[in-house]
């Protein structure tokens, strides 16, 4: 450190040296009128409150302790004020005197009060009662000890101090209070507050201590009136504060030191109370006055440390309820924890954890039992059209179902997503097969979400399992059934068959093969005629999307068409049909003008018909094309409908542009006759099934007539699907049918084929 820096500290200590020498030199030789002595007060005041105000302007401390250290330099400056005022009272008598004049008493007591305001401003202060009360109390001990060990072994035996000093009473009431004060600053070095230093608050504690103490030299100095003890006590004083001020400007505020934990138990009472006792013991309480104020300090300071003590153990005893209370709100949050980390937060049923947990519990077991494995179909279609809130409550909807329907002895747990997973102890396969059935009808039974209707529809895998088996071996199995469940068009459920293994397996590889197909163009549409019955002119046709793969040849449709709906292929595949479908009906139209077929048929998927933009899409493939919006037909199955709350609106948003909708397998479904009311529905597609049964005396037939009733009623148009004979043909005429469509007619086929027949516009090849 350079010497600059250090100089006001050397001329703090040169001038403290020489204060002390002088008053030594002054008491000892008996110098008579040490004037100089004066001097070296308000230059050292001034010295303590520079470095007061440094510490004050250091810009990394907080603001508490920066006020504090403000007020210290003003505490400096009004002592440099107070100790001229001092030298004022002491020089204006011939050869000096130690009284105190009431303004630099003032002064002395101001700058003492201040330092204690300064200090109660702390945030440190900022205590609960019961510790200002502690604090009081033990204050009142070591001030009540004190005063009167000094009284007893000094003061008292200058019987005339008061009359010789004449500044006496002053000087001790700056003792006290610079007793009180140095409790305080102690308190706060042992205490510590924010970034204030603790050596600092220590330098000024002794060296208001110190002062306190020097001030009680007045009473050995009545022989030297020239002589005064703020000679001493005002350089140590504020030589302290400067050191003080010093060690906060380089002390490092960036760790500041941990408060270490209050004492509730202190033997200074005690000490207090044995000292005072001890003194009773040594003195004639009834006959020496002394006595009577002995044991008079003994009493209060025995009522002081019993205040104390109650004090103490209230504060214990709220403590204890403190910690009880902490304690019990403790155990409610592990029990919350313990429940979140085992339990699914949205559904509040098992989660994948605990589902784990219990599968490996009951393997070790050793009996057999069955893990089942469930999705939500089209659940996706939930989330991106009614938002996650509306995907979240259906969720909570189905596994209140789920819980609803199971034993006691079952467990069900969500293992994120839509996807939920049972474990079944102790059933036989029929059981099983029942309480599935029992699921998959209650899951499915319709519900009012968010105001939106839903059908939810769910596939279900399930195994058994065997010796050997992991929880995750389980899962993949019941997964790998639930998958087939799906290809079987959802809704069901399935149990794991190791063929299913192989197949999943191919599923996968034909998955990724189907999309790189429409780059690799190894797709193409072809058109099924639907005809008039009974003359077979071509009405319209419907287009049916065709692969060829490289290796496998042509892939059948009821495979590959369920596969893009798994895996999203259908969009894309989709849309390119739509558009190919669209171009062709505008090729027809310009190249055969009204020869060309009044309707094309496309079908659309539930996944299609629930992604956002759809119908915007179709318009615009539409309208790039230039064909009448009515010529196009979207086709979509009952299932697709019922769905989601968004299919039907994309339905009515598709008939709102002009384009016809046609309900196709109409019967194979989820039939609901009341789809024909809600849902804006021009063509119904009777299923092959229904169509088969038409030339026997069977439901089916009963079904076809009675369904061509109901359309004519609705002024919808019906058409036979898979008509193969003509036979079905001839008796779906007789019961008023008057469209078809199936092989009997025409086998799907190219677009330039399709023309081929238009041109003479002459019967369809039978
Ligand atoms: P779909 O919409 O009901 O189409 C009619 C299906 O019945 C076609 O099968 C057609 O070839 C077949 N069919 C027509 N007449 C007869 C007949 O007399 N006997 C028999 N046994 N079958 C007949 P395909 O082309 O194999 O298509 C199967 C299903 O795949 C379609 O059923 C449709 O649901 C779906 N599909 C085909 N192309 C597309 C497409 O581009 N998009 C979508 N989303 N689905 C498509
Ligand atoms: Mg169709
Ligand atoms: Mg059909």
């Amino acid at each position: 450190m350079p010497v600059r820096a250090r100089l006001p500290v050397i001329m703090g200590a040169a001038l403290l040296a020489f204060s002390v020498a002088g008053f030594v030199a002054g008491f000892l030789a008996g110098v008579p009128y040490p004037v100089a002595l004066w001097t070296p007060l308000p230059v050292m005041c001034l010295l303590a409150a520079s470095a007061c105000r440094e510490a004050s302007r250091r810009a990394d401390l907080d603001a508490a302790t920066r006020r504090f250290w403000r007020h210290g330099m003003l505490c400096c400056v009004v002592l440099a004020v107070a100790s001229v005022s001092n030298a004022r009272d002491a020089l204006s008598v011939p050869g000096g005197t130690q009284r105190f004049g009431p303004v630099s008493v003032t002064l002395y007591l101001s700058v003492l009060g201040l330092a204690v305001w300064a200090l109660l401003r702390l945030p440190t202060w900022q205590r609960s009662r019961a510790e200002w009360v502690r604090f009081g109390l033990d204050t009142g001990i070591i001030l009540i000890t004190g005063g009167l060990l000094v009284w007893h072994f000094s003061l008292r035996k200058m019987a005339a101090w008061t009359s010789l000093t004449g500044s006496a009473v002053p000087a001790l009431l700056i003792a006290i209070a610079a007793a009180v004060s140095m409790i305080a600053f102690a308190k706060v070095a042992y205490a510590g507050a924010g970034s204030l230093d603790r050596r600092a608050m220590h330098l000024v504690s002794f060296g208001i201590g110190a002062a306190g103490a020097c001030t009680c030299l007045t009473l050995v100095l009545e022989s030297h009136p020239g002589l005064n003890s703020a000679f001493v006590a005002v350089p140590v004083a504020t030589f302290c504060a400067q050191l003080a001020g010093r060690r906060q400007v380089r002390c490092d505020v960036a760790t500041p030191a941990a408060r270490p934990v209050a004492r509730r138990f202190s033997v200074v009472p005690y000490l207090a109370v044995a000292g005072m006792d001890a003194m009773l013991l040594g003195t004639d309480i009834a006959r020496s006055a002394e006595g009577k104020v002995i044991a008079a300090c003994t009493v209060a300071i025995t009522a002081l440390v019993v205040a104390r003590q109650v004090t103490t153990l209230r504060e214990n005893a709220r403590l204890l309820r403190t910690v009880d209370a902490s304690l019990h709100q403790l155990r409610e949050y592990q029990a919350q924890l313990a429940h979140q980390v085992r339990h699914d937060t949205l559904t509040e049923i098992a989660n994948r954890a605990n589902f784990e947990e219990r599968v490996t519990h009951q393997l070790l077991g050793g009996e057999e039992f069955l893990v089942a494995l469930l999705d939500l179909d089209d659940f996706k279609v939930v989330n991106d059209r009614l938002g996650h809130g509306t995907g979240d409550a259906l969720l909570k909807a189905v596994s209140r179902r789920l819980h609803e329907r199971l034993r006691e002895v079952d467990t069900v747990a969500r293992l994120g997503g839509d996807e939920f997973t049972l474990l079944l102890p102790g059933l036989t396969g029929d059981e099983a097969a029942t309480l599935l059935r029992r699921l998959v009808n209650a899951v499915q039974e319709p519900l009012t979400v968010d105001g939106h209707e839903m059908v939810p529809r769910i596939s279900i895998g399930v195994t058994a399992s065997v010796p050997g088996d992991t929880p995750g071996e389980l899962l993949r199995r019941a997964d790998v059934a639930m998958y087939a469940a799906k290809n079987d068009g959802g809704g069901r459920w399935a149990w794991f068959d190791p063929a299913m293994d192989r197949l999943a397996d191919q599923d996968a590889r034909l998955g990724a093969d189907l999309r790189q197909a429409l780059a690799r163009g190894e797709l193409r549409v072809l058109y099924q005629p639907i005809v008039e019955l009974p003359d077979g002119r071509i009405a319209g046709v419907e287009a049916l999307l065709r692969w060829h793969h490289p290796r496998h040849g042509e892939v059948s449709p009821a495979v590959f068409i369920p596969l893009a709906e798994r895996n999203g292929a259908i969009i894309e595949l989709g849309r390119w049909v739509f558009a190919q479908a669209v171009a062709q009906a505008a090729a027809w139209r310009r190249e055969h003008g009204d020869a060309a077929p009044e309707r094309v048929s496309v079908n659309v998927s539930a996944r299609q018909l629930g992604e956002p933009g759809f119908v915007a899409e179709v318009e615009a493939a539409i309208r790039h094309a230039g064909v009448d919006p009515a010529v196009i037909v979207a086709e979509v199955t009952e299932t697709a409908v019922l769905g989601t709350g968004a299919a039907l609106e994309a339905i009515h948003g598709l008939s709102e542009l002009g384009v016809r909708v046609a309900l196709d397998d109409f019967g194979t479904g989820q039939s609901s006759l009341s789809l024909l009311v809600d849902c804006p529905v021009h063509v119904l597609k009777v299923d092959k099934s229904f169509v088969d049964g038409v030339t026997t005396a069977s439901p089916e037939a009963v079904i076809v007539e009675s369904l061509i009733g109901i359309t004519s009623g609705l002024r919808i148009q019906a058409v036979a699907e898979g008509v193969e004979t003509a036979d079905q043909a001839h008796r779906l005429h007789q019961a008023g049918y008057r469209y078809a469509q199936g092989f009997h007619f025409a086998r799907p086929m190219s677009g330039a084929e399709i023309a081929g027949l238009l041109r003479p516009a002459g019967p369809v090849p039978a």
